[in-house]
This record gives structure tokens, C-alpha cells and sequence, in this order.
């Protein structure tokens, strides 16, 4: 069940969209669950995506400039690299953005921080705000080494010795490791 945020904004179709200037004149928060299906690049990435919950506090920092904190995580299934199979995962990302209104801003911020280019007095959805993080906080494998079934095996398990025996080509292959003319790995 999507949880109303906890700020009134402009909330369009359940996926909301704030001005985060203002915002960040008045200190708020914003908090909230924002479907799936606003977040088309995610979405792209997974097998499958759970609603993301969001936390943010939008200030202003001591030279004035926007500032957005906060963090977002969804539980979503990812494809495992090795054995295909869909992996449930829980993503949780920190969100440390500066919104800025110019490039010539952006510039004067540094590379040090992320930036979110938008016009002073518009809005934006919080998706535009949160997916870069989200994205980036994906596991690079959806499997751990232990718990995959299907992890590459640096040696025949010797468990599997026995069965091999009753195979040709596993045969033949044990042979030839054991005799040194390839590398078990
Ligand atoms: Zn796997």
C-alpha cells in the first residue's frame, strides 16, 4: 500500500513533484513511497522493482545554495550473472545533491558534489532527483559467491569426483588435470 508523503506537493498520478527551492526555503521534508513504474531506468535494470521509499531534507546550506539529503531504498529481484535466476535484492541508496538553478553554479561548486541542474521557480519529480543514486547502488552481482548455485568453480569439487568418473568427457578432463597438462581452474 503507497504511503501518502508527508508534505503536501504537487503529487501527480503517485509520483510526486516538488519545487526544490522552496522546499528548501522552508526546510522541509519530504517523505514518502513512490511507485515503481515512475522509474524507467530502474526498471530497465531489474528484473523486477518495488515501490522506493524516500526520505529527504531539502536546506538551504550557509552560502544559500539548495541543498538535498537524504536516502531512498526499494526491494526489487535482479538477474544473477551467473545462474540467470531473478535474486530478490534490497537497494539502499544516500542522496547528497546540490540543486542548482545555473552551470555557471554547478562550476562553482566543484566536482566534489552531485548537482541537479533546474530553473529557479520550477518543479521537478523526486524521481529525477533520486534515480542517478539508485542506480548506482545496485549490487554489481545479485548472487553472493555462497549463495549461488551456479558460481563459477575454481577446481572439481571433489564431492563431484564420483560422478565425473561415470562421464566421458569428465573423465578425460580428470585426467588430463592430473596429469598436469591443464590448469584446474
Ligand atoms: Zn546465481
Amino acid at each position: 500500500m503507497p504511503t501518502e508523503p508527508s508534505v503536501s506537493v504537487g503529487v501527480a498520478a503517485g509520483t510526486p513533484v516538488v519545487d526544490p527551492f522552496e522546499m528548501a526555503d522552508r526546510y522541509a521534508d519530504f517523505g514518502g513511497r513512490i511507485p515503481a513504474v515512475a522509474f524507467a531506468r530502474l526498471r530497465e535494470l531489474l528484473e523486477d522493482v518495488d515501490d522506493v521509499d524516500v526520505e529527504l531534507r531539502f536546506s538551504r546550506n550557509a552560502e544559500g545554495r539548495c541543498e538535498v539529503v537524504g536516502h531512498a531504498s526499494f526491494a526489487g529481484k535482479a538477474n544473477c550473472h551467473w545462474c540467470l535466476e531473478p535474486v530478490d535484492v534490497f537497494v539502499t541508496a544516500g542522496v547528497n545533491l546540490y540543486v542548482v538553478a545555473s552551470e555557471i553554479e554547478a562550476s562553482e561548486l566543484g566536482g566534489a558534489h552531485d548537482t541537479h541542474l533546474l530553473e529557479e521557480g520550477s518543479t521537478t519529480p523526486i524521481v529525477a532527483l533520486i534515480e542517478d543514486d539508485l542506480i548506482l547502488a545496485l549490487p554489481s552481482r545479485a548472487c553472493t559467491d555462497e549463495a549461488c548455485p551456479r558460481r563459477p568453480e575454481v577446481a572439481f569439487p571433489a564431492d563431484d569426483a564420483e560422478a565425473q568418473d561415470q562421464e566421458k568427457p569428465f573423465e578425460i578432463l580428470a585426467k588430463l588435470k592430473d596429469s598436469g597438462q591443464i590448469r584446474s581452474e
